[in-house]
């Protein structure tokens, strides 16, 4: 499509988009052709459906060494003891029940399948781990698993189940670490992972360079968004995720504070009467356009059946009201809305409109904003039952 052809479109799309208020929350479509952050390589999420995201990739050093800093791929400074990192974190982790089924995220060939030993014979800090090595040199690393269903040598494609989850190792929990090394991943003479070599698959957002690319010893490279970002994909290239706790959160009046939710984090209240208990995500660093909004339910203390969620659109707010009880661990989507450059804003307030009840809890977790660059519904009636389609794309660099 031509330059012209596509600002025409896209002035006629923000045009029906501002004109329609019925935003309908089933505006998910296929996603698929987004444009991969690195040609020829990109990743799908190594698990089927959600789970709670507990620990990010530290591009500080990513090498567990302890230097007092951690660097988000935000680009924000992390300060150190945050339940949402780990200092030197060189993967990323997702809390999961023992056996769940671990995925190839690319083709690739199996390098190393085993239940990991230092040199003196006890159990490595990884346990069982799978290495899988991909096109332009990389490598993926999946850690703590209960079992590996794959040999050394063999091929695997993407979304081929590898193992599954566990607890081996050096664990605190039931969890997937992820891995994904620029280069060789485990190094068989020494026992250990290559840990200089660890990139970030959420790329890097920083408005200053990335210090993976300052790293001594190491391939010295700005990572790049790796994830295929489908639709379906509970990972995605195209979110900005804004934490309870994290910047751009803001919460008024006493929440309590729990580890259960997404990044080990979230916020809860009882339910009530006074319009006062609100909690507000903005995130000021998104673009003007389509966004998919998602608010997330983590499985313990969300038992609001009215918890009404606001969002700031560029035609004014829009509610919309989630049963919190009937979701547990997911992303649960509050509609796609046209929104304001820097300007992506939800806020949410503990007066249901319930009757008060000690023990039901109203759960301030994770907003998740994600972005469409190409919107084109095609509107045939707003009662709900809507016939809508749309193409998507990644914005051009
Ligand atoms: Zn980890």
């Amino acid at each position: 499509m031509n330059r012209l052809r596509q600002a025409s479109l896209l002035s006629v799309v923000a045009a029906v988009l501002l004109s329609v208020t019925c935003a309908h929350p089933s505006l998910a479509a296929d996603r698929r052709g987004s444009r991969p952050a690195q040609a020829g390589f990109s990743l799908r999420p190594p698990f089927n459906g959600t789970y709670r995201l507990t620990a990010l990739f530290d591009h500080r050093y990513p090498n567990y060494a302890l230097d007092g800093e951690i660097t988000a791929y935000t680009g924000e400074s992390v300060p150190n003891g945050s339940p949402h990192y780990y200092q030197g974190h060189s993967g990323v982790d997702w809390s999961m029940p023992v056996g769940t089924r671990i995925l190839a995220a690319a083709d690739g060939v199996v390098e190393v399948a085993y239940r990991t030993r230092n040199p003196d014979g006890a159990d490595g800090p990884y346990g069982v781990i799978v290495v899988l090595r991909h096109s332009n040199n990389y490598r993926t690393l999946y850690a703590h698993l209960l079992t590996h269903t794959v040999q050394v040598g063999s091929f695997v494609s993407a979304g081929q189940v590898i193992g599954l989850s566990g607890n081996t190792g050096r664990s605190s929990g039931p969890h997937l670490h992820f891995g994904v090394y620029l280069g060789p991943c485990w190094d068989e003479t020494r026992k250990r992972i290559y840990e200089l070599n660890a990139t970030d698959p959420f790329g890097w957002r920083g408005s200053y360079p990335d210090p993976l690319l300052a790293k001594p010893g190491g391939p010295r490279h700005m990572a790049s968004c790796l994830w295929r970002s489908y639709d379906e994909d509970s990972v995605s290239c195209a979110d900005t995720i804004v934490e309870d706790g994290g910047q751009g959160f803001s919460a008024a009046m006493e929440w309590r504070i729990s580890d259960r939710g997404h990044g080990s984090h979230m916020h809860y209240h009882t339910i009530t009467t006074t319009n006062k208990v609100t909690a507000t995500w903005l995130a000021t660093t998104t673009l003007g356009g389509a966004y998919k909004v998602y608010a997330f339910i983590p499985s313990r203390l969300a038992t609001a059946r009215q918890a009404t969620y606001r969002i700031l659109t560029a035609n004014g707010w829009v509610q919309r009201t989630v049963n919190q009880q009937e979701h547990s661990d997911v992303w649960v989507p509050l509609g796609t809305y046209w929104l304001q450059p820097r300007q992506a804003l939800v806020t949410l307030s503990a007066n249901t409109g319930e009757p008060p009840a000690s023990q039901r809890w109203v759960a301030a977790d994770a907003i998740k904003f994600r972005s469409y660059l190409v919107f084109i519904p095609i509107i045939t009636c707003c009662d709900g039952s809507s016939d809508l389609t749309e193409e998507a794309n990644r914005p051009e660099p």
